[in-house]
């Protein structure tokens, strides 16, 4: 199966699509190899992306040799700052608002699965077994004598041609279940399919993703959340029985994908946050259910927050679905949850009525302050301390429904309340 493809190069394509810092920088990294006798190519995700004709700055350099010294000698030459990783034989190249990553070329070997594999220092070809699927393990050679030429040794080309999400060997998924959701992220973000016997495997293999550390599995689902679909991995995940892994009270249904892209309407032009898109697909789980995703996840206190604000504040809707309600009392019901909960339930509550009274605290409420301050109000006789605070409040209150407009009328309303 290992195919040669010695006639392919690609550096016409690197001129049309990279940007000349960039190109200049891998031909002096190539000039500066080639000096040291090693061999140095640019892999993974940005051959994939050149070959596509897709847009992706992100260089990663695999150098047969000591990466790190080699970055260290070009920052003598060109500047910027190396940051090096001893343990992991990796250095990063920084200067002017580019970055580049360094990797001496290693082979893995995985003494249990899904544990952090075993590295040593290896060839090219051993580097790109040891990659993800087919489209990722490609390589396009840097040293002047061979600038441009085409790696592709288990067939990456052939399967971008085809369209196919291929694994490199049978037990890819065992070393590690985190390609399962990656997978699913390239077959869905480039409209590929996994290929059928990859798909089978990824079956066969799909509880070792019990097996990943909560860590590894939240940053897979991070990735997953910054695609610019994410829904659509989510829909596949959930029709193969993956999104069931993470947790069994999880979908990935229309439902949630037209939320998903309610929720970017609502966001832009940023995207939406990781706590808005993870509340929305947590939207149905019990309290008890949602503390089972934030352990297996270890979420961070933010995003644990925001899902369990957004369930507790689902809980309370039945309080905003009152049509009479006044703006303050909207107000003070909503703040205390943090904004990605709000939002969620904006986009998700049942009630009509409660979902217009969340639009008008994100649109407005949440903006609205009173004109005087706590100096202000000692200057005005106020004694500093709780009385203050109550002050604010009561201010707050008359601002949002309405009653004070101007700074004078917030003058005139203290005055009558310290009378
Ligand atoms: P993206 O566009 O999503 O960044 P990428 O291909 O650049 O895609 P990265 O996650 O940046 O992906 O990883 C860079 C390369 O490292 C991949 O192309 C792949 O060759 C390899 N790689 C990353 N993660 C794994 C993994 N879990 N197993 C094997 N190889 C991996
Ligand atoms: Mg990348």
């Amino acid at each position: 199966m290992v195919k040669t493809s010695a006639s392919i190069n690609l550096a016409t394509k690197i001129s049309k699509q990279l940007p000349p810092e960039l190109i200049a920088f891998m031909q002096l990294a190539g000039r500066i190899a080639q000096q040291r006798e090693q061999r140095l190519y640019l892999v993974g995700g940005v051959v994939r992306d050149l070959l596509l004709g897709r847009a992706n700055f992100d260089l990663d350099l695999v150098l047969e040799g000591d990466a790190i010294s080699l970055a260290q000698e070009i920052a003598l030459v060109k500047g910027g700052k190396v940051t090096a990783h001893h343990r992991f034989g990796t250095a990063k190249l920084r200067w002017d608002n580019f970055s580049v990553d360094f990797t001496t070329a290693r082979s893995e070997s995985y003494p249990e699965p899904c544990a952090l594999p075993v590295v040593k220092p290896a060839s090219i070809k051993e580097d790109l077994f040891r990659r993800d699927f087919t489209i990722n393990a490609m390589a396009v050679e840097l040293s002047p004598a061979a600038y441009g030429q085409l790696l592709d040794l288990y067939g990456g080309r052939s399967d971008l041609e085809g369209k196919l999400i291929r694994v490199l060997h049978e037990r890819s998924f065992i070393d590690d279940a985190t390609r399962i959701w990656r997978g699913l992220r390239y077959e869905q973000r480039l409209g590929f399919e996994l290929e059928p016997v990859t798909l089978g495997w990824l079956k066969r293999d799909m509880a070792y993703l019990d097996r990943l550390s909560g860590d590894r599995l939240r940053h897979e689902l991070e990735l997953v959340l910054k695609e610019e679909c994410p829904e659509r991995v989510l829909q596949r995940a959930d029709q193969l029985g993956v999104l069931a892994r993470l947790h069994p009270g999880l979908k990935g249904d229309g439902w949630l994908a037209e939320k998903f892209s309610e929720a970017r309407r609502l966001s832009a032009p940023d995207l939406p946050s990781f706590g808005l898109y993870l509340s929305l697909l947590g939207y149905h789980l019990s309290v008890e259910e949602a503390e089972q995703l934030i352990s297996r996840l270890r979420l961070p206190k933010l995003a644990a927050q925001a899902l369990r604000d957004t369930i507790n504040l689902r809980d309370e809707l039945a309080l905003l679905a009152d049509p009479e309600l006044p703006p303050s009392r909207i107000y003070f019901l909503v703040c205390g949850y943090s904004t990605p909960a709000v939002m969620a339930n904006f986009l998700a509550g049942e009630s009509a009525v409660a979902r217009q009274h969340l639009g008008l605290f994100l649109r407005k409420l949440r903006y609205v302050k009173p004109a005087l301050n706590g100096e202000a109000l000692t200057q005005m006789g106020i004694a500093p301390g709780p009385q203050i605070k109550e002050t604010l409040k009561q201010l707050l209150e008359a601002r949002l429904d309405g009653k004070v407009k101007t700074r004078r009328d917030e003058e005139s309303l203290v005055k009558r309340l310290l009378a």
